[in-house]
């Protein structure tokens, strides 16, 4: 991967370990060679750590990542929980707001050309979503809801032999929590829709080997 983009990876805010963002980037790049006409999602953003390493993959194929968050934070990002940052509260509202610091990320990084953010809800967005995508990658809600309603919102969008990388999948609770493990890693799975290609940390890269059974 490019040295200057994965340098700027590692230096924006966020939750990607490095081996992790790298094995993301490989996962693109090979599905970006597969299904070289359709866009990446990403869902769940933040300050664009993960982004960065999916748009180096982007860009070197020439296509889209299209990068789903709210910026309002997961419950884990508010004052009090455990990831909370003091200095992404937006002044005005005093609510936390990482959109400034993802279009800084993207600045930075040359990304902007590659990158599309998409600020809102993501269930609001995968449910006007019509597009085939090569790769759908989930890092957003980790409640048990916010996991069912995107696996059910996304996982449909991805394109037969398209990935979808799933982060935080722990399977043994004493490592985390278990809402991507289950509603979204073990459901793939379950479905009989996915198989696992690899695993790296936490992140699990699943290909679709079979069209969805329901509607989408
Ligand atoms: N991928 C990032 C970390 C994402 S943290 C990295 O590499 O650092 C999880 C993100 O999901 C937060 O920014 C939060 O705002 C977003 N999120 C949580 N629930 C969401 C929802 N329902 N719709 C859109 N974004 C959501
Ligand atoms: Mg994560």
């Amino acid at each position: 991967m490019d040295k200057v983009l994965r340098a700027e990876a590692l230096i924006t805010k966020g939750f990607m370990p490095p081996n992790e963002g790298d094995a993301l980037y490989l996962a693109a790049c090979v599905v970006c060679k597969t299904l070289p006409q359709l866009p990446i999602v990403e869902v769940g953003t933040y300050c664009g750590r993960s982004t960065v390493w999916l748009g180096a993959a982007a860009k070197k194929y020439r296509t889209t990542v299209f990068a789903v968050d709210h910026h309002f934070g997961s419950e884990e990002n508010q004052q009090g929980w455990e990831w909370f940052d003091e200095s992404l509260i937006d002044s005005a509202t005093g609510r936390l707001n990482t959109l400034p610091k993802l279009l800084e990320t993207l600045r930075r990084s040359g990304l902007t050309d590659v990158v599309v953010p998409v600020v809102g809800d993501s269930k609001t967005i995968s449910s006007q979503w019509s597009k085939k995508v090569s790769m759908c990658f989930i890092d957003g809600g980790h409640g048990d809801q916010p996991a069912q309603e995107d696996y059910f919102g996304w996982a449909p969008k991805v394109a037969l032999n398209g990935f979808l990388a799933v982060h935080d999948v722990f399977a043994d609770p004493k490592d985390g929590g278990q809402a991507p493990f289950t509603y979204i890693y073990s459901a793939a799975i379950d479905s009989g829709e996915f198989i696992e290609l690899s695993a790296t940390g936490s992140l699990r890269i699943l290909q679709r080997i079979k069209k969805p059974n329901f509607k989408d």
